[in-house]
C-alpha cells in the first residue's frame, strides 16, 4: 500500500531534519506536558506533514486543534513573519500602534461586510473569550442609563471556551473545571446544548427540539431575572467537547431571539469552527444571525503564530465610545505585529487561493468518505459535521447508543494507536473518558488546501487505527 510522504507534498521546498532523538537522548524532559509521558517530538513539518525526530512523517488531519489551516510549510507566510521582524519585532499597544495590527482588523472587519465594526488582537482563543465577557459587562456598565444588575452570564453544558477562570466558568468541560469548582464563577448558569444525536427526542421534529431549547433559555433568564442576565455564550459549531456538532437550522435565531426580547447580548465563540473551517469565513453566515461579540482564533493565524481577536458589533462600539471611550482592559501582546503580519498574510492566502471553496468541496468530499467507511461500523453510532470539520462518536452498542465507560478512554486509545509508525496519523480526541455523559469522538480537521488523496489517506488510516482499538471488522 502506498502512502503520501511528506517529501511528495508538492511545492513545499525541502527543510533540514532536526537532529535526531533529541528528546530521547534526554535522562527526562522539565517541560510540563499534557500526559506524564513526553509526547512524540516534532522537528519539521511539511505541507499536511508533521515530522519526528526519528523521522516518522505523521498526517495531521486536524491541523493541530484545527489551526494550521494552510499547513505546516507556506513560504509565504514565513516571508510576511520575517519582513516584520527585519522592520521591528514588537511595540506596546499601551502607547503605540502598527499596521500589521492595524491591517488585520480591517481584514476583520471587512470579511463582516461592516456587521462587526472594531477588533481587539490578543494571543490566544482563551484570551479573546475573557475580553468578549468583560466587554459585555463593560457594555451595561456604560449603557446610559446604566444597567450594573446585568452581571449574569448563561453559557452551555459540556461547552469548552478555553483555561483561565473567566472562559472555564462559562465552559462547562467536566474534567477541566474538576479540581477549581469552587473559585469558579459564580454567575454563571448553563443550558442545554444542541445535540440532535443524543439530546433529541424520538417523538419531537428539529424544530420542536430547537422550540424546546429556546423554551429551556427562556426559562432560565426568567428565573434569573430577565434584566440580571448580560450575555449568551454559545459556540456557533460545537467543536472540542461534543465534537463538530453543527447547530440544528433555526437553533442560533431562536437563542439570539431569547437574548434580543431581553436586551441580553449573543457573544458567539469561534475560536475553533471560524476563519473558514465550516466553508464559510464565520460560521454565523450559515445561521442567520449576527453575533453581538465574535471570538476568532486558530485558523486566523494558521499556527504560525498565535493570535486571536474579539469582534465587536456597532452598537458595542458605540456604547463604549460614548461612555468611558475605551475598552478597559489590556494585555502586553495586543495587537503583536509579528502575530498581526502572519495572521494578515494567512487570510490574504485564504482569499487568493480560493481555499473557503475547497473547504466546502473536500468537506463534502470528507463527509461522504467518513460516511461510507463508518455508518455501518458497528461502534460509531454518528458521523457528523460541516465543511472541513467532523467528528466521529463511538458507542459500545450501536441501537441503545450506549456509550464505552469513561476508564477504557476509547478516543485516547484512537488518538494513541493512530500515531503508532503503521498508522501514522494525527486524530483529535474527545471526551467521553472525561465526563462519561456523552460518547468518545474523534474529530477531523484538515488543512483548507488539503486533496482528494490525502483525504483518502486520513480516513483510510484512521480506518484502520479504529479498527485496531475496537477490534471489529466490518462486512
Ligand atoms: N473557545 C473554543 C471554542 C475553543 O475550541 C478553544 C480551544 N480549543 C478555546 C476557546 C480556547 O482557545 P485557546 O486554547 O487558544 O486559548
Amino acid at each position: 500500500e502506498h502512502a503520501t510522504m511528506a517529501s511528495e507534498v508538492p511545492d513545499v521546498p525541502k527543510m533540514p531534519r532536526g537532529t535526531k532523538n533529541d528528546l530521547s537522548q534526554r535522562q527526562s524532559s522539565v517541560l510540563y506536558h499534557h500526559l506524564r509521558q513526553p509526547p512524540l517530538n516534532i522537528v519539521d513539518g511539511r505541507g499536511s506533514f508533521l515530522i519526528t525526530d526519528s523521522g516518522q512523517e505523521i498526517l495531521d488531519a486536524t491541523c493541530g486543534a484545527a489551526v494550521a489551516c494552510l499547513g505546516h510549510s507556506d513560504s509565504r507566510v514565513h516571508e510576511a513573519i520575517m519582513e516584520q521582524l527585519q522592520k521591528f519585532p514588537y511595540c506596546y499597544s499601551m502607547f503605540f500602534t502598527n499596521n500589521a495590527a492595524e491591517e488585520l482588523s480591517q481584514i476583520l472587519v471587512d470579511s463582516t461586510g461592516g456587521l462587526m465594526s472594531r477588533a481587539y488582537i490578543v494571543s490566544s482563543g482563551t484570551e479573546a473569550v475573557e475580553a468578549s465577557l468583560k466587554m459585555a459587562v463593560q457594555y451595561y456598565m456604560e449603557m446610559s442609563p446604566p444597567q450594573p444588575q446585568r452581571v449574569n452570564l448563561i453559557a452551555r453544558k459540556r461547552s469548552y471556551h478555553g483555561n483561565t477562570l473567566g472562559s472555564l466558568s462559562v465552559g462547562h468541560h467536566v474534567g477541566r473545571r474538576a479540581l477549581f469548582e469552587k473559585i469558579l464563577a459564580k454567575n454563571v448558569h448553563h443550558v442545554s446544548q444542541c445535540y440532535p444525536y443524543r439530546e433529541m427526542r424520538d417523538e419531537e421534529s428539529e424544530g420542536e427540539y430547537v422550540a424546546r431549547l429556546a423554551q429551556e433559555l427562556e426559562d432560565k433568564f426568567q428565573e434569573l431575572g430577565p434584566d440580571t442576565v448580560c450575555a449568551f455564550v454559545a459556540e456557533t459549531m460545537t467543536g472540542a467537547t461534543l465534537g463538530c456538532v453543527p447547530a440544528l437550522p433555526g437553533y442560533l435565531a431562536a437563542m439570539k431571539e431569547v437574548c434580543q426580547k431581553h436586551g441580553a447580548l449573543l457573544i458567539l465563540d469561534e475560536v475553533m469552527c471560524g476563519m473558514g473551517r465550516t466553508g464559510t469565513l464565520h460560521a454565523w453566515e450559515q445561521e442567520d444571525v449576527v453575533p453581538d461579540l465574535q471570538t476568532v482564533a486558530k485558523g486566523l493565524g494558521g499556527g504560525y503564530a498565535p493570535v486571536a481577536a474579539l469582534l465587536v458589533s456597532r452598537h458595542v462600539v458605540d456604547t463604549l465610545s460614548q461612555g468611558t471611550g475605551a475598552f478597559s482592559h489590556s494585555q502586553t501582546y495586543q495587537g503583536h505585529p509579528v502575530s498581526c503580519a502572519a495572521a494578515c498574510r494567512v487570510q490574504r492566502i485564504v482569499q487568493e487561493d480560493n481555499l473557503l471553496t475547497n473547504v466546502r468541496e473536500m468537506g463534502v468530499y470528507l463527509g461522504q468518505r467518513l460516511h461510507q467507511a463508518f455508518d455501518a461500523y458497528p461502534h460509531v453510532g454518528n458521523v457528523r459535521g460541516r465543511g472541513l470539520f467532523w467528528a466521529i462518536e463511538f458507542v459500545q452498542d450501536k441501537q441503545t447508543r450506549e456509550p464505552y465507560p469513561p476508564s477504557q478512554a476509547v478516543a485516547w486509545k484512537i488518538h494513541k494507536t493512530a500515531l503508532q509508525p503503521e498508522y501514522s496519523v494525527s486524530l483529535l480526541p474527545g471526551n467521553g473518558g472525561i465526563d462519561g455523559i456523552n460518547g468518545d469522538h474523534i474529530c477531523f480537521a484538515p488543512p483548507y488546501n488539503c486533496s482528494r488523496h490525502e483525504i483518502d489517506e486520513v480516513v483510510d488510516r484512521a480506518f484502520r487505527a479504529v479498527q485496531k482499538v475496537l477490534g471489529t471488522s466490518v462486512n
